[in-house]
């Protein structure tokens, strides 16, 4: 059993009984949806087509939501339904970014994810989904499509059908007769409108489809063909007439998660390096005193991921029933053992600290730091891990194309570089310094800044890439509203104003530096999070 719909544009009248009778079926609050019916106009008056897309879950042969879920509420059941589990829930919001069809919502009453789950409860007990049933057409076909003798598998057999989005891998088993790419595509219409019919459009209409896009974002190469309208190639007259609203689901908090916990690895990363090198003592003031700042940071990592959450209630359910494939799950392990391991040696230096002085035993000092010098190095993979793994979280959301850059690893690695390095560079200045600490604090900044500046040019200031997802949210990353957060916050602040710490030993350039490396990051990771975020999925 493989369930799966097709739906028939041939027949299809725009009606929205089926969205009607979905929200009836399911008790779906107002202002959400599992199914709409979307309308775009084509063409120029008087020569103007309306077409109509039944939209919803594609009930995906493979899932990107399953996968990214860190708690099982997402989850495919053996007749191919997608379906979720309220009670699970935590809110992180990841399916939504995993999906490329933005087909799941958080429900406004119980803070957790929902979705079409092909009314799982009907089907059960051998009852069509309510759309189904409610289509006064027959647009609607359900069935298990594996099945050759099913009317739904004749259907796909006998005509041509579409795919939403095929180059997401995801294997959707919902299909389109006659599915018009006007619809199918959400990046060819033009303009978005003021407002929705049942829904509030989050983003005014700003004019930078045209001005700023040009022809990238129209609709002229990606559509059905041009329409000619006396003459003329009407490629602007492609719009969407009625819609449901979509919010992007991640906003600062992941921004300023992904600079925390950049500083707590990168701290300790530096802080490894010195103690290696010989440059400060494990256990003395210097080697607290950043130790004492990666546990703060990564106490404000836990938070703002809490904070984050649309159930922080349930966050606990991240680590007691974790769903391995999910780099959420993998992740928050990383943060506990991490933070765990740097308290630790935190605590081990306290400890000794407060031995010495009480004891005076000078023996009890010269032993401690084997000790801490053992949790150092094992803890140092925990901080690379903690560094880098959301590169892997982003590419399992697989809704978000910005986020699928081969190079993404790196560039978190070199961000930490950059802002422990900074973190010490901004301590050396405001107590006495650690010369030999200064400086290579100095050294790793500077070859952190080079090297993240270089992937910042390729990645988003001279790349040609032919993704469509890509360019649009790189348009508004360097052109669109995110434009001031990247070369004012990014790349000003981020990497040039950094530079100065080269040409000055001064305490107030370094400290000016350091902090401005700082601030440059987290605007740098908040439009690089939502420019991605900006592309619609529907
Ligand atoms: Fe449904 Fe989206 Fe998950 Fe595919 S990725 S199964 S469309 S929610």
């Amino acid at each position: 059993m493989n369930y799966g719909f097709v739906i028939d544009n041939r027949l299809c009248i725009g009606c929205h009984a089926c969205s009607t009778a979905c929200k009836s079926e399911n008790e779906v609050p107002l202002g959400v949806h599992r199914t709409w019916v979307k309308y775009v106009d084509a063409g120029v008056f008087p020569d103007t087509t309306r077409h109509f897309q039944v939209t919803r879950c594609n009930h995906c042969a493979e899932p990107p939501c399953v996968d990214i879920c860190p708690v099982t509420a997402m989850f495919q059941r053996e007749d191919g339904i997608v379906d979720f589990d309220s009670n699970l829930c935590i809110g992180c919001k990841a399916c939504m970014q995993a999906c490329p069809y933005d087909a799941i919502y958080i429900d406004p009453e119980s803070f957790t994810a929902a979705k079409c789950n092909y009314c799982a409860h009907r089907t059960e007990i051998g009852l069509e989904p309510a759309c189904v049933v409610v289509c006064p057409e027959q647009a609607i076909i359900s069935g298990d499509i594996d099945d050759p003798e099913s009317p739904i598998r004749q259907l796909i057999d006998n005509n041509r059908t579409k795919v939403r989005k095929p180059e997401s891998g995801t294997k959707p088993n919902l299909f389109y007769v006659e599915g018009s790419n006007w619809t199918l595509d959400p990046t060819v219409t033009s303009e978005v409108p003021e407002t929705y019919m049942w829904a509030d459009v989050e983003d005014k209409p700003q004019n930078i489809n045209r001005k700023t896009f040009g022809k990238s974002y129209s609709s002229k190469k990606s559509g059905d063909g041009p329409i000619k309208t006396g003459g003329k190639v009407a490629e602007h007259m492609v719009q969407v007439a009625y819609d449901v609203g979509h919010k992007k689901a991640w906003h600062w908090p992941v921004a300023a998660y992904m600079t925390s916990k950049a500083i707590a690895s990168g701290v300790y990363l530096m802080l490894c390096s010195a103690v290696v090198s010989g440059f400060i003592a494990l256990g003395g003031a210097w080697s607290m005193a950043l130790e004492s700042v990666i546990v703060t940071a990564m106490i404000a990592t836990g938070v703002l991921l809490c904070v984050d959450l649309e159930r922080p209630d349930r966050f606990l359910s991240v680590i007691m029933r974790p769903q391995w494939r999910s780099w959420l799950a993998r992740g928050a392990y990383l943060i506990v053992g991490f933070g765990g391991m740097a308290s630790l040696l935190l605590v081990i230096n306290i400890g000794a600290m407060m031995n010495v002085r009480a004891l005076q035993n000078a023996q009890t000092y010269l032993e401690q730091p084997n000790v801490s010098l053992v949790v150092c190095l094992f803890t140092i993979p925990l901080a690379v891990g903690v560094a880098v793994y959301t590169a892997f979280l982003f590419r399992q959301a697989k809704g978000r194309e910005m986020w699928q850059k081969k190079y993404l690893p790196l560039h978190m690695g070199v961000q930490a570089l950059i802002a422990g390095a900074s973190i010490c560079i901004l301590m050396n200045c405001l107590s006495e310094r650690s010369d030999n600490l200064y400086r290579l604090s100095v050294f790793a900044l500077v070859i952190g800044l080079v090297i993240s500046g270089a992937i910042i040019c390729v990645g988003h200031i001279f790349d040609r890439t032919r993704v469509k997802g890509v360019r649009i949210a790189n348009q508004h990353l360097l052109n669109g509203k995110y434009r001031y957060w990247f070369w004012i916050g990014g790349v000003v602040l981020g990497h040039l104003t950094p530079i100065m710490v080269i040409f000055s030993g001064s305490d107030l350039v370094g400290a000016i530096s350091g902090l401005s490396a700082i601030c440059g990051l987290y605007c740098y990771e908040y439009a690089f999070v939502l420019c991605a975020q900006e592309v619609p999925n529907s």
